[in-house]
């Protein structure tokens, strides 16, 4: 059974259909017991089809893994744990 962490790492390549079946399959089972990949997945999704749809031309290949990337890793931003705020006070503007 894949972790969230490793779905997160395939996700990408789950939306450019670039996954073995093996691991398409393992994310779907995944997907349908974890409501956070659910959401990540869902919002990743319509990321890509509003990003697709505003477009008349072809996208580049690979262009929706790069708009998954920036995702991910706002996504890993959020979820990692926060390093001591003292050691970084907040500059006030
Ligand atoms: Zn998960």
């Amino acid at each position: 059974m894949y972790n969230c962490d490793q779905v997160m790492a395939e996700l990408a390549n789950f939306l450019d259909d670039q996954v073995a079946a093996e691991i398409r399959r393992e994310l779907e089972i995944h997907l349908a017991h974890c409501r956070t990949c659910q959401a990540l997945y869902d919002s990743a999704r319509k990321t890509l089809t509003i990003v697709t749809e505003s477009r008349s031309f072809e996208l580049p290949e690979g262009i929706s893994s790069r708009i998954l990337e920036k995702i991910m890793s706002k996504v890993r931003e959020a979820r990692r744990p926060r390093p001591k705020p003292s050691s970084h006070p907040r500059k006030r503007h």
